[in-house]
């Protein structure tokens, strides 16, 4: 996984996708460079409102498709959480993912010193790893840093 995930760096998204037998048209294009350029890990509705400002006549189905196509070639992950939306991610170094509880923003966290899930992780040798995705949840520092000025308001009020 680690390995592969190094290789494929060597490639351009274009060489990447060439790989698999496709073109990077246009729209495959536009999708790609909206997550690249945000790594905000929107969901594809929110791409392809984003899409639409550079390629107006696209349509949600298409972008669903450039999606799949994207992930399907290695370009891209799917980020799930618990019952939200898909969401997707550029980002093809291994690294874990927190959701901040308050404002619903994803983030990337990565794996210290490049280490493989099984130097972090307790991997049985038996199993095989084809893709791992691993969540945190909490509060990003936004959020945190709000509620303690609410909070500071509310002891000042209270003196
Ligand atoms: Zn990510
Ligand atoms: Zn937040």
């Amino acid at each position: 996984m680690a390995m592969a995930t190094l290789a494929q760096h060597q490639h351009s998204p274009d060489d990447t996708i060439h790989g698999h037998g496709l073109r990077m048209t246009g729209q495959r294009r536009a999708v790609y460079d909206v997550l690249m350029g945000e790594r905000n890990h929107p969901t594809a509705v929110e791409v392809f409102t984003k899409v639409r400002g550079q390629v107006p006549n696209i349509s949600l189905a298409t972008v669903y498709n450039c999606l799949e196509t994207l992930t399907d070639c290695g370009l891209v992950k799917i980020v799930t959480h618990e019952r939200g939306p898909s969401r997707y991610c550029p980002n093809l170094e291994d690294h874990a993912h927190f959701f901040c509880d308050s404002c619903g923003e994803v983030s990337d966290l990565p794996l210290r010193a490049r280490k493989r899930p099984q130097d972090v992780w307790e991997v049985p040798e038996n199993i095989t790893i084809s893709h791992h995705q691993v969540a945190f949840r909490g509060e990003c520092p936004k959020c945190a840093k709000k509620k303690n000025l609410k909070s500071e308001a509310r002891n000042l009020k209270s003196k």
